[in-house]
């Protein structure tokens, strides 16, 4: 189950910082690293800092867009340290492992970490269903990368172990999973397949008329924020994107 969630870290400045979140990683025992363009290329001082993690700096991914880390991916969690102009769905690290091991029994997950210097934007923030804070000093709340990751992963290391105790004392893993995730009939819509219905839908919404290019406010982002946080399976996003289809035949 570990090994569906994936870390994506986006354009990070320094590649000691790649090393010490491999060492993160390999301690709670997951194990999948994506890197989207890092400023500068994992060097000799990431594999000192992995110290005995090296294996994972051997088999990470290197991408150039974080659409491209995220594909595949059922659920997809921005960590932040800042609250940002939309607010978007936001969990404590405790709550957030929860979702992402009950998700992960079905799907990959991807867990996103920002730059050093600026985080994530707010575009990389609304591509995700929900966001981790760690309720950090407000007056001191952002960690150091490998930090954040650290405690993201413990809590999703806490909430496995939790889960293998329940197993073994007979009790199902129901109390990890939300309701919903218990026998639901579909799998969950990946990233790209949902990326691909936002694209389309801005395309309708324009095409009547609904979204005038010229002053298109947040519609989008509005949009987006509802789908992402209404878990929608797969099914459900072939009926949206029917539903488009058959309003595009109406303004051809
Ligand atoms: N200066 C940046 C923070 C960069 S820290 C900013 O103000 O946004 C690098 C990354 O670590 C962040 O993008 C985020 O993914 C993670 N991180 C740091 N502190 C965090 C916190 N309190 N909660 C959640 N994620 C955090």
């Amino acid at each position: 189950m570990l090994g569906k969630i994936r870390i994506v870290l986006m354009e990070t400045s320094h590649p000691g910082n790649i090393g010490a979140v491999a060492r993160a990683m390999k301690n709670m025992d997951i194990s999948s690293l994506y890197l989207v363009s890092p400023r500068a290329m994992p060097d000799d001082s990431s594999f000192g800092r992995a110290a005995g993690a090296s294996d994972i700096l051997d088999s990470l991914v290197l991408v150039d867009s974080l659409q491209k880390a995220v594909e595949g991916c059922g659920l997809v969690v921005g960590a932040s340290a800042r609250n940002r102009r939309i607010p978007w769905p936001v969990m404590n690290p405790r709550d957030c492992a929860k979702e992402v091991l009950a998700k992960a029994a079905v799907t990959d997950v991807a867990l996103v970490f920002g730059r050093e210097d600026r985080g994530l934007s707010n575009d990389e923030l609304q591509q995700c269903n929900f966001h981790v804070h760690i309720p950090a000093n407000p007056d001191f709340s952002s960690l150091n990368l490998a930090m954040a990751v650290q405690v993201i992963c413990y809590e999703v290391r806490m909430a496995f172990l939790s889960m293998l105790d329940g197993v073994d004392n007979g009790s199902s893993i129901a109390s990890i999973r939300g309701a919903k995730d218990q026998g639901w009939d579909e799998l969950p819509a990946t990233a790209d397949e949902l990326e691909g219905f936002f694209d389309h839908l801005e395309r309708t919404v324009k095409s009547t008329g609904f979204l005038d290019p010229e002053n298109p406010r947040q519609l989008m982002s509005r949009l987006r924020r509802l789908f992402l946080r209404a878990d929608i399976d797969k099914v459900e996003l072939n009926i949206l994107r029917g539903i488009l289809t058959s309003v595009d035949k109406l303004f051809k």
